[in-house]
């Protein structure tokens, strides 16, 4: 047994130090009989890459001689049910005792049948109403209770499976979807509670031979999910949270407290790095503790206490999660420090002319999950004569040799850790209020790409001259922001740029800009990158500095969150654009919602308006092979700002402004400053808040504007019918209107704002029309002491509501 010799030798790691001498009998006492104490020297096992016995059994997996045959055999398993009318299973080889797959082969069908919410996509897919599937082979892998069901369920057979089948799956995982499955199953099978993973690979024949249903309690988002990988089906289909029945803990493995982290990133941008990774187990019983480091960094070796210990990180090209294998389960709560030495190309890319990109962006260490708050004490060194800007508060800066060396610290716990480099020009700007400091950095010379087109008659593509744009942007989105949504706990940010051109990133204290942003309209133009952007360029600066509170400050619990992060950073970007450009910003802020509803509800080349494809809380998942992989795209980040600018202007206050807002996002980032927020507190936080007009439903409850907006996909056409000024006996105005709401459901609720644009120019709230259904409100409103006409009266001035028509 040689899993147990390993296990053995480096048993004290991650225990604490007075259990350290009797660590081997309470290790013994967890495996009981199995274990036969068998000594060895420290040094005569090397621990390496995926040589852990009991993983090299499960990746070698093949059927075992057990199988039963079965009849009107039912297997629920969450919202799928698999009816197994007749036919063989037969079991894979058990390791380490447990049997972890079955392959089925004869009549069968399996019946989904998922919460409402998602039964909108699933129809996307299968254009039925109910979901009915049918098939002949069926591969099951597990460490639930599915072996024992299936035993129990059917009698003894001589078997006759197809082998192919398993194979099948395997390659799947292995080679196309690239996920290392045994490693998963390992994290189970290794553990001291009982498993609770299910995997199905259907191959169906009504809809798609290429299905696979997934339920596993660990991770992020959501537990069940059912999807396809056929190149003109691929998706998930139907996604939700477990039912809460019978299952262990759910969620994320660990929680990493602190990362210290030594990187060193040579000319031709190779990158190695040692970690030392101090984390907190959030379940009990885990062996395996899987981390995120990206494909092309390949681990060389993992110690604790000096100890190596097992790792499993397969072909780059391949399923190549990185997991460590501890020498004994954690309790939950436990403590333990492993340290990971890797290193490798492509996750940082010389891109000529002094610029760096770098590609792994949240894996270029061995990572949890963005959004776990985390401490870090980083070093870099990289090629002397280059400058590097990072994530945390510079400590020093030195030169050692051909090498420059920073170290970097942050203790303030951050979502996540990162940097640029290259030969770049620096230029700082103090503020006083906030006592802030914004930076930006610059190029000296432009990337091979763009060196190319340089010269003729391409503008000058050297970027230091434009450092002036994105450093004065972030000087006043900084302090724009700070005044709506509180201050940053940061005191400093970098803008630098990255040599790709399509988008830009914000980490804390650090924002990658696309190099274009850098450049003029004129330059932009000859590039060939102003079309179709829909003021994209305009926006990208203020909306990665607004990530500093959305995203960063305030992390999002999961995808189905992730709305807020992109939508309260393109609706920050409106107040920028509100405030920022003097007498054009009126009509900056009119373009920009115009921009925003149109890639909302414009048909795309596939033929989906985005608002139909699903709600904002299905979140990347919207991207599908049936309606398009830029649905995500078009719809969390312009209708995330669309509900967050709704909410503003239903609090806005002819009186006190947006001082109701104000409050309630201030309250928002205390609140949830270093956590991830969900949709329902941010909702709840609307409510503790809210205006009594607000109050739609009476019930002091949001419900009714997020079923609409958040959970749904209303979208109402509102409609002024007629507007007319007439003037009462007294001389004042009399304004009499109708308004119509239709195309939504009888329970869908709305405040429609009216303005009036008066005599002398300006334009007021006149007041809210609570709309309730298809529904018209027409009324005479008495303008007291209004002598002078109004030129015009205007519903939704300020785009207040999203709607098919203004
Ligand atoms: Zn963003």
């Amino acid at each position: 047994m040689p899993l147990l010799i390993r296990s053995l030798r480096a048993v004290v790691v991650c225990l604490a130090a007075a259990l350290t001498l009797t660590a081997e009998p309470v290790f013994v006492a967890i495996l009981g009989s199995l274990l036969v104490f068998i000594p060895v020297a420290p040094q005569s096992v090397q621990p390496g890459a995926n040589s852990d016995p009991t993983y090299q059994q499960l990746r070698n997996l093949t059927l075992g001689a057990e199988a039963v045959s079965v009849n009107n055999l039912e297997l629920k398993r969450e919202a799928g049910t698999f009816h197994l009318h007749s036919g063989t299973v037969c079991f894979v080889a058990p390791v380490q005792g447990k049997v972890t797959g079955a392959v089925f082969v004869g009549e069968g069908n399996f019946i989904l049948d998922p919460p409402q919410s998602e039964k909108s996509m699933l129809k996307l897919f299968t254009k039925e109403n109910e979901f009915s599937e049918k098939f002949e082979r069926l591969v099951l892998r597990f460490t639930d209770s599915t072996y024992d069901d299936l035993k129990k369920g059917g009698s003894v057979a001589a078997g006759g499976c197809d082998a192919g089948l398993l194979k099948d799956s395997q390659h799947t995982m292995r080679h196309r979807l690239k996920e290392n499955l045994e490693a998963r199953l390992l994290e189970d099978v290794l553990t001291t509670e009982p498993g609770s993973l299910f995997v199905a690979f259907i191959h169906g024949k009504r809809y798609n031979d290429k299905e696979i249903y997934t339920i596993d309690p660990r991770g992020g988002g959501d537990q069940v999910d059912f999807k396809s990988y056929d190149e003109n089906k691929t998706g998930i289909w139907a996604s939700f949270p477990l039912s809460g029945r019978n299952m262990g803990p759910v969620g994320k493995t660990i929680h990493i407290e602190h990362q210290q982290l030594d990187t060193t990133i040579e000319k031709n941008g190779n990158l190695t790095g040692k970690a030392t990774t101090t984390f907190v187990s959030r379940i009990a019983g885990i062996r395996v503790v899987p981390f995120d480091l990206f494909r092309t960094l390949r681990v060389q070796s993992v110690t604790a206490d000096g100890q190596p210990l097992a790792f499993i990180q397969e072909d780059k090209n391949d399923d190549a999660d990185f997991a460590v294998v501890l020498p004994k389960p954690l309790r939950a709560g436990e403590k333990c420090t492993i340290t990971t030495t890797y290193g490798g190309k492509e996750a940082v890319l010389n891109e000529g002319g002094g610029n760096y990109y770098p590609v792994a962006r949240e894996n270029w260490y061995p990572n949890s999950f963005f959004g776990d708050y985390v401490s870090y004490d980083m070093t870099f060194r990289i090629p002397k004569g280059l400058k590097i800007a990072a994530t945390g508060e510079l400590v020093s800066d030195n030169t050692d040799g051909g090498q420059n060396v920073t170290v970097w610290k942050s203790d303030i716990p951050q979502a996540v850790a990162g940097f640029q480099f290259g030969k770049m020009k620096e230029e700082e700007v103090k503020l006083t209020s906030p006592a802030f400091v914004v930076a930006a950095y610059a190029n000296e010379d432009p990337p091979e790409w763009a060196a190319h087109m340089q010269g003729g008659t391409m503008g000058n593509l050297s970027t230091v001259s434009m450092m002036k744009g994105p450093l004065s942007e972030a000087q006043f989105a900084i302090g724009l922001y700070t005044n709506y949504f509180g201050p940053l706990p940061f005191k400093r940010l970098a803008m630098t740029q990255q040599s790709v051109c399509n988008y830009g990133q914000s980490w804390p204290e650090l924002v990658w800009l696309p190099t274009c942003a850098f450049y003029d309209s004129t330059v932009r133009h000859q590039l060939g990158l102003d079309g179709g952007d829909r003021g994209y360029w305009k926006v990208v600066a203020p909306h990665e500095v607004a990530h500093q509170w959305w995203g960063q400050l305030v992390g999002f619990n999961s995808y189905r969150d992730q709305w807020m992060s992109e939508g309260f950073a393109d609706f920050s970007a409106s107040l920028f654009l509100q405030n920022a450009y003097g007498k054009r910003s009126q009509k900056e802020f009119h373009d920009f919602w115009e921009d925003e509803r149109k890639s909302i509800i414009e048909k795309n080349a596939m033929g989906y308006r985005a608002i139909d494809v699903g709600p904002v809380t299905m979140g990347y998942r919207l991207n599908n092979s049936k309606a398009g992989f830029n649905i995500a795209r078009d719809l969390i980040y312009p209708k995330g700002a669309y509900i967050l600018h709704m909410v503003r202007m239903m609090m806005w206050d002819r009186q006190t402004g947006d001082q109701r807002f104000k409050e309630t996002m201030q309250d928002f980032v205390k609140t949830y400053t270093g956590k991830a927020a969900t949709t329902e507190e941010f909702k709840a936080m609307i409510e503790k808040h809210m205006s009594r007009e607000m109050d739609m439903a009476g019930d002091q409850k949001m419900d009714w504007f997020f079923d609409e907006y958040v959970y749904g996909t209303a979208l109402p056409l509102e409609k002024l019918d007629y507007a007319t000024f007439e003037t009462d006996a007294s001389g004042d105005v009399v304004f009499a209107f109708k308004i119509t709401q239709s195309g939504v459901s009888d329970n869908f609720r709305m405040l429609v704002p009216i303005y009036l644009e008066l005599a002398n120019g300006n334009t007021v709230l006149l007041g809210r029309a609570k709309l309730n259904g298809n529904t018209s409100v027409e009324r005479k409103v008495p303008l007291k002491g209004v002598k002078e006409k109004p030129r015009r009266a205007l519903m939704n001035y300020y785009d207040d509501v999203l709607a098919s028509v203004n």
